[in-house]
């Protein structure tokens, strides 16, 4: 209970995390005291450090630490302890010795997983990286502490069915593999089943197998990976289960679809979707299926609306509790949607047009009325949607920044979300993979995006579009 409640008054913000692969109490009073001093004196702080070492896993030791860092925390810290909190706290440190180690003292519960998971019930998501299984942080180093963030679209599965891979929790350059998405502090990642087309089918270790034997065996890669690392993620096919996996320091992954093809023109098949655990569709990807057209350079193309069929779908999916994603979609099937929806809808990976040329991004208006139906849009992070260059191969801050500020500016705060759109993109990225999303966020807070707007963008507009459509 200690660590629960000392995290919980020290509160979120008032708390960062050193990481070190020192594996004794000597280095760690040669390594990580003199930086984490200077970290904390730099901002004006008293140094008190709570500590913690990870040794659940048995393959790799590492330190982590809370810090608590002004008078009202001590005094917080002084409630919780009694008056001397530096000795406990040492004392803490002490007990951090080998697993199953006798300490003599009543204090102490010797449940050392038992108090990690205490800690990340009261702190989650700051603490949810300890549990990743990786030696990633080899090596010291400061780092913002994660924000719990929901991430609305990644290709993460297509990627590991195209090379053959048997599940996503590690993969050779992958970006929002499990393991990223653990250490970047993400509390729930979208995993698209991406749709491929003809051209990119060529490419494949495996033949194609024709598009619903294909949905399976993604379906199978993502319940594989569940299975094999239970102890750190977990399916989810509501908020409500992303909210308990959260108290139990897992990551949630949710499925979705880009590109409705496989719905065949069949409410049935919405159904058997849903069945499976896929909770948004896109209803096109960049070639017309029985929803729909996708966006194109050509207007007479992007002017095209839904399909008799895409039309009915619509409340078929809002009664199953699909959420309908637009991304891709052509500005006339954007505009059926945003006439005949009656929950909100999103566009999970999607920038805006008037800092970007590209058909894919929204149009001013398009973002009003996604906005005023309650909707989210997911901020992309490919090079060609960031801005006016559409050549461009650089994804920097700045551009991504500049993106979500407009979208703010226009749809208003309660629409802006992240759809890093990783393992589908390319080029050259200044935030690279899932692992450096706390970087990310700590860049638009010194870019002067407020706590406020961090905790809506990262998080609290998609639970609340996600929580009153899927449930
Ligand atoms: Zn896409």
């Amino acid at each position: 209970m200690v660590f629960r409640k000392m995290a919980e008054e020290l509160g979120k913000e008032n708390l960062f995390r050193i990481e070190s692969a020192a594996t004794s109490s000597e280095e760690i009073g040669n390594d990580i005291y003199p930086p984490m001093k200077t970290a904390l004196q730099k901002r004006g702080y008293p140094c008190y450090a709570h500590a913690a070492r990870q040794t659940v896993r048995g393959d790799y030791d590492r330190w982590d630490y809370l810090i608590g860092m002004d008078d009202e925390n001590i005094r917080s810290m002084r409630r919780i302890y009694g008056a001397d909190p530096e000795g406990k706290i040492s004392m803490l440190m002490d007990w951090a010795g080998e697993p199953g180690e006798e300490i003599d003292d009543p204090w102490y519960t010797r449940d050392f997983a038992g108090a990690l998971a205490q800690i990340e019930a009261g702190c989650s998501g700051l603490m949810k990286a300890c549990m990743s299984r990786q030696k990633a942080f080899a090596g010291k180093r400061i780092t913002a502490v994660p924000r719990p963030y929901a991430d609305l679209h990644c290709d993460t599965l297509y990627t590991a069915w195209r090379t053959g891979a048997a599940d996503i929790f590690q993969m050779d350059g992958a970006m929002a593999d499990v393991s990223k998405i653990v250490q970047g502090g993400c509390r729930l990642q979208l995993y698209a089943i991406f749709m491929p087309s003809p051209e990119e089918k060529r490419e494949f270790v495996h033949p194609y197998p024709g598009d619903d034997a294909y949905i399976d065996a993604l379906h199978d890669i993502f319940m594989h990976t569940v299975q094999q690392h239970q102890d750190v993620f977990a399916a989810a096919k509501n908020m409500q289960e992303v909210e308990c996996n959260a108290a139990a320091g897992k990551v949630s992954g949710m499925l979705s679809m880009e590109d409705g093809r496989a719905v065949a023109g069949s409410f049935e098949k919405i159904r058997h979707f849903h069945d499976m655990g896929i909770r948004v569709m896109g209803l096109t990807w960049n070639h017309a299926n029985c929803f729909g057209y996708p966006n194109s350079q050509d207007r007479k193309e992007m002017q095209k609306g839904l399909t008799a069929f895409g039309k009915e779908a619509i409340s078929c999916m809002e009664e199953t509790g699909m959420l309908i994603d637009v991304s891709h979609l052509s500005d006339g099937g954007f505009w059926d949607v945003a006439r005949l929806c009656r929950r909100p809808f999103i566009a999970s990976h999607s920038n805006c047009r008037a800092l970007n040329p590209h058909p894919r991004s929204m149009t001013d208006e398009m973002i009003r009325a996604l906005a005023s139906g309650g909707g989210i849009m997911g901020l992309n992070f490919c090079p060609i949607f960031l801005s006016r260059n559409l050549k461009q191969r650089k994804s920097s801050i700045d551009d991504l920044a500049r993106q979500l500020r407009h979208r703010i500016r226009v749809g208003g705060l309660e629409c802006a979300a992240v759809g890093t759109d990783f393992d589908g993109i390319g080029g050259e990225l200044e935030i690279p993979s899932a692992d450096r999303m706390p970087d990310f966020f700590e860049a638009l807070e010194q870019r002067g995006f407020s706590s406020y707007e961090l905790e809506h963008i990262c998080w609290l507009n998609t639970e609340r579009v996600f929580r009153d459509v899927i449930g």
